[in-house]
Order: C-alpha cells, then sequence, then structure tokens
C-alpha cells in the first residue's frame, strides 16, 4: 500500500487570511506533522507517519493542501 503524505499548494495558502497568519490546519494533526516556523509563513508537512486521513484538507479554508500517496 503506498504511503500516504499531505502537501500545500503556494499558490493557494494564504496564511495571513487564516487566523492571524495561524495556520488553521496544524493543531488538527494527530500526528503533530505541520509546522509553521512563524505566523504568515506556510505551513510545512513532515511526510513521516502521515495516515492521509484528511483531517488537514478540511481545515484549510482555502482547498491549499490535498493528500498524495508516495
Ligand atoms: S489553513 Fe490552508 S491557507 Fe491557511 S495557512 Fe494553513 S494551509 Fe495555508
Ligand atoms: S492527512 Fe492527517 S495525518 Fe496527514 S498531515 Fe494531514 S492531518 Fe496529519
Amino acid at each position: 500500500m503506498p504511503t500516504k503524505t499531505a502537501l500545500v499548494s503556494f499558490n493557494k495558502c494564504r496564511p495571513e487570511g487564516c487566523n492571524e497568519g495561524n495556520c488553521l490546519a496544524v493543531s488538527v494533526c494527530p500526528h503533530k506533522l505541520i509546522k509553521q516556523e512563524a505566523p504568515n509563513e506556510v505551513p510545512m508537512f513532515y511526510t513521516s507517519g502521515c495516515n492521509g486521513c484528511g483531517d488537514c484538507v478540511r481545515a484549510c479554508p482555502r482547498k491549499a493542501i490535498k493528500i498524495i500517496g508516495i
């Protein structure tokens, strides 16, 4: 079975339009795989441990996150 991972689109992500620059997906990941260096930065996704649950996808109001198989 392929491993899943979440990817963020730099074209679609606009952190400044989210919770005062804080990515809304960070807190929903059950494995804490999403990190933001600072408010208004595009978040980073760590691939190791992602189960493709989609919680981050649903949390993003701009549909900037997608799940892919790797
Ligand atoms: S919730 Fe979506 S648009 Fe907002 S910072 Fe996170 S990935 Fe970007
Ligand atoms: S799909 Fe689930 S496990 Fe993977 S980064 Fe998103 S919230 Fe985390």
